[in-house]
């Protein structure tokens, strides 16, 4: 437990420290290298790789786009290739990279060292690139399997290249793979992720090839995502236990000035600040992370990142490491980032933008608005898709944000509400509603959208009404899912996503399927037409251009019917609802048996998570806030007493100490009641996790607000724990 002594010796060493550099690669001449000439130097790819034969390659190539099965000699020449590779940039390990359910990603790590005639060599086999097999008993299964099964297989996944981390002495091999049990159930992340992917692929692809657009072969998803994160001085973190147990503070008192004055968003960069981000941006660089934005977010302390779009199942493996480079580089400039999506109550979280939309191979950008009619239709007709599947979907797209973390933001006055809905901007929703109630849309303003027939549509492609409050916002060229939380991974929200567009593109193929006969523009264009208004007008509802943190809102989307699952709690019951997960189990995106485990995990992640902070909480006003209270109320007895002695009233010595004692007992009332709700909770999992989220957390804000309360009163001196002024403000 910390001590006021390590609060204010941290706070001696945070004000003093300095930026810290690092060694930038220089040429010969001592001139700094172009980031272009360290961009991707760890990353190792199939395609651009020397030692193996072109002939190969593209054989890879089919492999890794098309799913053909992968022959055993190639196998064999990339696994050369890579352990030459690897090896000569000092490499001594190699591992297969995964992402359980854990939601970050897990590393066994084995020597390259073989022999060979009883002498040692460096070798990786073919069979040791392509599987591994991991203790699957381990990991989070939510019971799929019992512990004696515990076999489980990584395979690698070639669309994702393999990577060098580096270590303080040296390096390791990282190959992505997937993690499937025994019997091929979809232990991680990424396996539903590459399924999802491969689905809309096809389905959209066909949808192409039914509108005319015969050359395309493949449809990807494509993702970049916005990272949000907060740095604090390492010393304060360690002084605050809720910090280090939980990745947020379970009380503090809000400072005075905190974002009131919105200077920070944007702001200058602080200096400590920029030295991370460069070395954070460096060490991105070299893994071939595509980092392209940083800047100051709204709250003090708060910082973002954001990468480069590409496919999404890289993006969403390039956000893991997105994620742990932030949290080591910080480290090494004495920050700890924290990634927790409410680390300070009553201060912006995190949250993390995925920019989300899909590309054709013939270098089409599907939610691009064209040129002409025929490229414009088809544009509205994919937009409208997306927007009904996310109307249809709801519900799930809520659970794959769901977490104890993220129940913080969402609803909180900043962030996008746990209601989904769709922003289109006040244009599109305009060409829209004109579709769907058959009317010619009137263009205004200079921009236009030419919807052949005389239907000239004004499409203002400016970001100026673009909206920070929804949880689903169009952009322009992509949409943007606002809602996703800072700490998750991305694939679990991709996934859900693209399966619930893929859906709506099933039903969109077989009706152009009716409608198209001749397959003549015209015919095409009335077939989009037609598809564009049947959708829009099925998801009418979920377009809601307005302010999404408003009361009205919440009313309003009510009456629309929209639903509001306010707690992870809440919202998790969903993924045991054949009703709503229906598809996913017919394509075998997820599987019956993935999403019960699933529901699982999550939940007893969120109670476990949950508990850990109230045990968290209950410690620190027990060993901290009483004791400094009851210090505080010696100090002001003593102050009472002499006067008494020396014949003098003490009126306002009372009257302070009568006060603050009412704080303490307030304080400990509250504290015992929570300590009696904590130890009272139903054992059943779901009965448990709704207690948790209706009844026991609300009373930990009452404990959290009883205790600010007597952080507010208490002198400096006597207050053990960093204050919210000390950690977002110094350093
Ligand atoms: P904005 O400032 O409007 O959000 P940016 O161009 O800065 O737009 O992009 C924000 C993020 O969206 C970046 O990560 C960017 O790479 C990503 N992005 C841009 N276009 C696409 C797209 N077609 N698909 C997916 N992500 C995209
Ligand atoms: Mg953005």
């Amino acid at each position: 437990m910390p001590s006021k002594q390590s609060r204010l010796s941290a706070k001696k060493v945070a004000v003093k420290r300095t930026e810290k550099t690092f060694k930038r690669p220089v040429d010969a001449k001592g001139d700094f290298l172009k980031a272009s000439e360290y961009y991707g130097q760890n990353v190792f790819h199939f395609s651009t790789a020397p030692g193996i034969p072109e002939s190969v390659k593209l054989e890879l190539k089919e492999v890794s786009t098309l799913g053909s099965s992968l022959k055993k000699e190639h196998a064999d020449l990339v696994a050369k290739a890579v352990t030459e590779w690897a090896v000569s940039k000092g490499a001594t390990h190699f591992c297969h990279w995964f992402q359980p359910l854990t939601g970050s990603t897990a590393e066994k790590h084995d020597a390259f060292l073989d022999f060979e005639n009883d002498l040692p060599i460096e070798k990786l086999s073919a069979t040791q690139l392509v599987q591994g097999e991991p203790d699957a008993s381990s990991f989070p299964n939510g019971g799929s399997r019992s512990t004696f099964e515990a076999r489980g297989y990584t395979s690698w996944d070639l669309t994702s290249p393999m990577f060098l981390l580096e270590g303080p002495n040296g390096l390791t091999l990282c190959i992505p793979t997937a993690f499937v049990s025994y019997y091929g159930d979809a232990l991680d992340i990424k396996t539903p992720l590459l399924r999802s992917i491969t689905n809309l692929n096809e389905l959209s692809t066909e949808f192409m090839n039914l509108i005319g657009l015969k050359d395309v072969k493949k449809v990807t998803v494509t993702c970049g995502a916005e990272q949000e994160y907060f740095l604090i001085d390492k010393g304060f973190y360690f002084a605050r236990p809720d910090l280090v147990m939980t990745g947020r503070t379970l009380l503090g008192s809000l400072s005075h000035k905190n974002q009131q004055l919105d200077d920070h968003y944007f702001g200058r960069i602080p200096g400590r600040v920029l030295a991370c981000m460069e070395e954070i941006d460096y060490e991105l660089h070299k893994l071939g992370v595509p980092a392209k934005t940083r800047h100051n977010e709204v709250a003090p302390g708060q910082f973002e990142l954001a990468q480069i779009f590409r496919d999404a199942n890289v993006s969403a493996d390039n956000n893991q490491l997105v994620m742990a480079t932030i949290k080591d580089v910080a480290e090494k400039h004495d920050f700890i980032a924290l990634l927790h999506e409410k680390p300070f109550a009553g201060v912006n979280g995190s949250g993390k933008h995925l920019n989300w939309s899909m590309a054709t191979d013939t270098g089409l950008n599907l939610l691009e608005p064209g040129k002409e009619p025929h490229s414009n239709l088809r544009f509205l007709a994919v937009t409208a898709i997306v927007i009904e599947a996310v109307h249809r979907r709801s519900k799930l797209l809520r659970v794959a944000i769901a977490s104890q973390g993220n129940d913080h933001r969402l609803g909180a006055n900043e962030a996008p509400p746990s209601i989904m809905s769709v922003f289109t901007g006040s244009n599109l929703e305009g060409i829209f509603q004109a579709i769907k109630d058959g009317n010619t849309f009137s263009p205004t303003g200079d921009v236009t959208l030419d919807l052949g027939a005389h239907q000239l549509a004004n499409l203002s492609m400016d970001n100026t009404d673009r909206n920070r409050t929804s949880p689903f916002a169009f952009t322009g060229n992509k949409f943007e899912f606002r809602a996703v939380g800072s700490t998750q991974s991305i694939g679990f929200p991709l996934s859900i996503l693209n399966a619930a567009v893929a859906e709506v593109f099933s039903e969109a193929v077989e009706f152009l399927k009716e409608e198209i006969k001749t397959g003549s523009e015209t015919e095409i264009n009335t077939a989009l037409m037609k598809l564009t208004k049947k959708l829009i007008t099925k998801s009418w509802n979920i377009i809601f251009n307005g302010d999404g943190y408003s009361q009205e809102w919440l009313e309003e989307a009510q009456k629309r019917g929209l639903p509001n699952l306010k707690t992870t709690a809440d919202a998790l019951p969903t993924l045991l609802d054949s009703e709503q997960t229906k598809y996913l189990e017919e394509t075998g995106i997820f599987k019956k048996n993935e999403l019960e485990m699933r529901y699982n995990v999550l939940c007893e992640r969120y109670i476990t998570l949950r508990e850990i902070e109230f045990s968290t909480l209950i410690g620190l006003i027990e060993k901290n806030v009483l004791p400094s209270s009851l210090a505080y109320k010696k100090k002001l007895g003593e102050v009472i007493k002499i006067q008494k002695d020396i014949g003098l009233e003490s009126s306002v010595e009372t009257e302070m100490y009568k006060k603050f004692n009412f704080a303490v007992e307030t304080l400990y009332a509250t504290l015992t009641t929570f300590k009696s709700m904590v130890a009272n909770l139903p054992h059943e999992e779901d009965k448990r996790a709704l207690e948790i989220a209706n009844v026991v957390y609300p009373m930990s804000e009452k404990v959290a607000t009883a205790s600010n309360e007597i952080e507010d009163m208490i002198p400096n001196t006597l207050w053990e724990l960093p204050t919210f002024y000390e950690m977002l403000f110094l350093r």
